[in-house]
């Protein structure tokens, strides 16, 4: 900028903060308002790979603007995580989940929802979802699933494993979450006390043509079943990759082949089809 001043702002990056800037206000709107309508959860399903039929579900946030389009997380959780809005979020997104649980208990075991680093690291966290269950005595709390991903334990100030267990204590069970993607996979296997492993639809995909992939599957598989944990395979698009799943014994699996992410009373129908006509 002239002298020893230095312009370090180029257009490309005053647009991205345009937009984070315009991110965090719409995310603060949302909040403020009917959340059920602002920040709708909706549900995908996970079926058992041996029948496809459904055994739990993957609770997943959407936005609804004040237009009435429907964003993906993509466009709002970041910002949500770097101004820590993602606390509030989070909490509307569990408080969905249990609701839909008991609401579904007749029809599927379990619900998992997605907790990011950033509300993990919160100290209220657990009293939190602690007083959730206590609201709700009649559900089975192992029924709730919290699916941590491996950037928990990066770079965060918090005893991580510490809260992963008093987690457990309450009886919620924890799932690695795109499990094979970081650095340090066998570590996290290593020092968390989780019960599933989601194992990334990178190494699904396409795993029936690919003999590489069918070996890393298969010895994860051996893993976890040696250290008692379940395994999800995520992203199954493809009926020959689910036979393969089925094929290496995969407890289960999540992907566009058996459902996409939908609105709650979508989903519904889908566990209840309708008489026939
Ligand atoms: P994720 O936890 O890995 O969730 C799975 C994503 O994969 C979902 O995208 C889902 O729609 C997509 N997916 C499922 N099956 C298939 C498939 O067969 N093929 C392909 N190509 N994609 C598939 P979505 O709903 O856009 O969510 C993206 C990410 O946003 C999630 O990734 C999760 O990290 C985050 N997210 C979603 N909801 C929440 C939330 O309530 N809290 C937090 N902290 N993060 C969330
Ligand atoms: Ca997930
Ligand atoms: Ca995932």
């Amino acid at each position: 900028g002239g002298g020893n001043r230095m312009q370090i702002f180029s257009d490309d990056m005053r647009v991205k903060v345009r937009e984070r800037i315009a991110a965090e206000s719409r995310l603060r709107e949302a909040l403020s308002g009917d959340l059920t309508e602002s920040l709708p959860v909706w549900f995908q399903p996970i079926v058992s790979a041996a029948t496809g039929l459904v055994v739990g579900a993957e609770a997943l946030v959407r936005m609804r603007t004040p237009q009435g389009d429907i964003l993906g997380p993509g466009h709002f959780i970041p910002a949500a995580e770097e101004t820590g809005l993602i606390v509030p979020l989070g909490e509307h997104v569990l408080r969905r989940a249990v609701i839909r649980l008991l609401e579904w208990s007749d029809h599927l075991e379990y619900v998992s929802v997605n907790v990011s680093p950033r509300q993990l690291a919160e100290p209220d966290f657990v009293p939190t979802l602690a007083n959730l269950l206590a609201a709700h005595p009649s559900l089975d709390p192992s029924r709730l699933v919290v699916e941590i991903t491996e950037t928990a334990l990066l770079g965060s100030s918090v005893d991580v494993r510490e809260r992963l267990e008093a987690i457990k204590n309450l009886g919620v069970r924890i799932a690695l979450d795109d499990f094979g993607t970081g650095y340090s996979s066998l570590t996290w296997l290593q020092s968390v006390p989780a019960d599933v492993v989601k194992l990334d639809r990178s190494f699904v995909a396409g795993l029936s043509a690919d003999p590489r992939k069918a070996s890393i599957i298969q010895a994860v598989l051996w893993l976890a079943r040696s250290l008692n944990m379940s395994v999800v395979a995520e992203g199954v698009e493809d009926p020959a990759d689910w036979h393969a799943l089925r094929e290496l014994d995969c407890p289960s699996c999540q992907g566009y082949l058996f459902g996409k992410p939908l609105p709650p009373a979508e989903f519904a129908a889908t566990l209840q089809p309708q008489p026939e006509p």
